[in-house]
This record gives C-alpha cells, structure tokens and sequence, in this order.
C-alpha cells in the first residue's frame, strides 16, 4: 500500500493543475458590460479564467484588459 500513496498524491497534483486552467472562471459578472458570464466565454490569464457574456465583450477585453478590471466572485 505505500507505494499507492505518492501516486495518489500526483494525480491529485496533476487534477489541481489542470483545475487550474480549466476550471470555473473568477468572475461571474462580464467585466466588459456587467452581464451575467457564460463560461464557455472565457480567456486564461494571469488573474485566473476571465469569463465574458459573449465573444465581443472577450474580443474587447482581449484587446484591452488594463480598461476592464475583472472582479472576483465572492467566495463563500
Ligand atoms: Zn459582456
């Protein structure tokens, strides 16, 4: 059984990892318009997943990010 433990402790690094990149988006509010997101919009930066409400709002923000401040959901 010991040998099943550093296995399982990688995948569950790799799973975070990968969380990381893929998972939920930081925000629920468009930064762009203040629009509820849909997370199939969404762009990966430093600041985590940016969700957008529509590909014009990501195209913007994409251009632009420093005028759109991405605000974080409050976690609970
Ligand atoms: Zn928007």
């Amino acid at each position: 059984m010991k040998t099943l433990i550093p296995a399982l402790l990688l995948s569950a690094l790799t799973l975070g990892t990968a969380l990381a990149k893929s998972g939920p988006p930081v925000n629920d509010l468009c930064p762009v318009d203040g629009k509820a997101v849909r997370i199939i919009y969404r762009i990966f930066s430093e600041r985590g997943n940016v969700a957008f409400c529509c590909t014009e709002c990501m195209e913007t923000w994409r251009k632009n990010p420093g005028r759109y401040p991405v605000k974080p959901r409050i976690e609970k």
